[in-house]
């Protein structure tokens, strides 16, 4: 994309957006991330126990799990949870079950990205193209559908899918095509599933929480990570229910 078309872009982003409306939070109930161990995710779960949520922290690590569990506030528990694993989301969905009777907001946050920044999209690995669509794609949507009874026992469960600004088709560039693409296929999820989920009045929403300074961000990120959490636990907490199938970010609903 030419620099010239880039700033065009912005500008229709710039009047197409519209401004998110913050309520009065909700009363806290039961909340799962998945990727918590770490990055975002354990600060999102940090948060959600300090406003009095009941949050199962999910890893794939049961060590460090279980560590971040310890460490990350009150009625935090862990499940193991690989979200490329039909039987690992089959296991944990089980557990999940055996802890409560409902989930009132889930988080899918865990994601990789391979380093693959100076790749093009013509030559970069097919192992790579694998991995990204697995855990990043498919993983949100299978642990989604495996929720879903315990979704739908709630009274207002909400359903945040974490994406990225550079995956939106409107910005996709020559950068990181394996993340990109996968993100792109979660963005679709995200459309699919709030579609799919409007009977049982679930929003299901895409959110970019930034450049997020984490081990995924990277050194030159150049948001908090108190503050990339906040977004998402404010979506999660302070939006009316009657959005969904939109991308947010900086607290705007962007165009795809
Ligand atoms: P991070 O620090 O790298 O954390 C990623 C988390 O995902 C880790 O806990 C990781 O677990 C977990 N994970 C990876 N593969 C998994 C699998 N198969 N099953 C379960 N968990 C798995 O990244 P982050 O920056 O916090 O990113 C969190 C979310 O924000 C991601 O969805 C990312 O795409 C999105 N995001 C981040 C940025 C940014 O600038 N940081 C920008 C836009 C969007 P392990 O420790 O076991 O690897």
């Amino acid at each position: 994309m030419s620099r010239l078309m880039y700033l065009v872009q912005r500008l229709k982003d710039r009047l197409l957006q519209k401004q998110l409306r913050y309520g009065p939070k909700r009363t806290p109930g039961v909340a799962l991330v998945t990727g918590a161990n770490k990055g975002i995710g354990l600060e999102v779960v940090r948060q959600l126990s300090e406003e009095g949520w009941m949050v199962i922290l999910c890893a794939r690590s049961r060590e460090s799990g279980s560590q971040a569990a310890t460490k990350a506030g009150k009625r935090v528990v862990f499940v193991e949870l690989d979200v490329t694993s039909q039987t690992s989301i089959a296991a944990a969905a089980q557990e999940v079950s055996g802890l409560t009777g409902a989930v009132d907001l889930l988080v899918n946050n865990a994601a990789i990205l391979l380093r693959e920044q100076d790749q093009s999209v013509c030559e970069v690995n097919v192992d790579v193209l694998r991995q990204c669509w697995e855990t990043n794609c498919l993983g949100p949507l299978l642990t989604t559908r495996a929720l879903l009874p315990l979704l739908r026992n709630s009274k207002a469960a909400r359903v945040i899918n974490v994406s990225t600004e550079i995956s939106r088709l409107s910005r996709m560039r020559q950068s990181f095509p394996a993340y990109c693409i996968s993100k792109t296929g979660l963005n679709a999820v995200t459309r699919q599933l709030s579609a799919a989920c409007q009977a049982d009045g679930i929003p299901v929403n895409a959110l970019c929480p930034g450049w997020v300074k984490t081990d995924m961000g990277g050194p030159g990120a150049t948001i908090p990570i108190e503050q990339g959490a906040r977004a998402i636990v404010r979506l999660g907490t302070e939006v009316s229910g009657d959005i969904t199938g939109m991308f947010i970010a900086n607290g705007r609903i962007l165009p795809w």
